[in-house]
């Protein structure tokens, strides 16, 4: 359990050792929820650079499968799906400075 911006944030009672975003082993709570380290550090430098927003979908439909086989093809369907998942950007922006 921890705070985001004053109020308390739940992760969802899900399998915590499956990341939601890519189905890979998770690690521990990342941003929110329980995701591996690989979707944990693509999360980060999404926000921390700003890349989300050059990210576009490979295959414009924006619905790509996301595994840990095809995490890594689609940019904008993963960061998507860590969004979906209940990453939170806020918590990657509180961290910054502190851990650099
Ligand atoms: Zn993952
Ligand atoms: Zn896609």
């Amino acid at each position: 359990m921890l705070s985001v911006s004053g109020i308390y944030y739940r992760p969802p009672p899900v399998n915590r050792h499956t990341c939601p975003v890519c189905g890979d082993y998770a690690n521990g709570l990342h941003y929110g929820i329980y995701t591996c380290e690989s979707c944990k550090l693509f999360f980060k430098r999404s926000i921390q650079m700003n890349r989300q927003y050059e990210y576009h979908c490979r295959n414009a439909r924006n619905n790509c499968m996301i595994s840990i086989s095809t995490r890594s093809f689609c940019r904008s369907c993963r960061f998507k799906k860590c969004l979906e998942a209940g990453m939170l950007p806020e918590i990657v922006k509180n961290y910054r400075g502190a851990h650099k």
